[in-house]
């Protein structure tokens, strides 16, 4: 199987990261929905404990910095970058494609 036209960058898991640069979880969507997959502790990508829609406080393991998930902000960021990305790169055709 290989990805047909509509298939956009968006389904590549996005980092996601407490307010000092400790890798809290990433983002990844299945459908239109976004969710948040949650590791039980900073850094450890291997250890997902939960997978997250909506809106949640997460406490940083190792700085105890929160930050706030919220889909609907995450999901007007997401565009905003991407929308910068093209920008940078006019031949990510990906990219592109989520504008339109
Ligand atoms: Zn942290």
């Amino acid at each position: 199987m290989t990805g047909r036209a509509g298939h956009t960058v968006s389904d590549t898991p996005q980092p996601w990261n407490c307010p000092t640069g400790h890798r809290l979880g990433h983002v990844a969507r299945a459908g239109r929905i976004r969710r948040l997959f949650l590791y039980r502790q900073a850094d450890e990508p291997r250890d997902v404990i939960a997978a997250l829609t909506g809106n949640a406080r997460i406490v940083c393991s190792v700085c105890r910095q929160e930050r706030e998930w919220d889909v609907a902000a995450e999901a007007l960021q997401e565009l905003l970058e991407r929308r910068q990305n093209s920008f940078l790169d006019p031949l990510d055709s990906d990219a592109a494609s989520v504008i339109a």
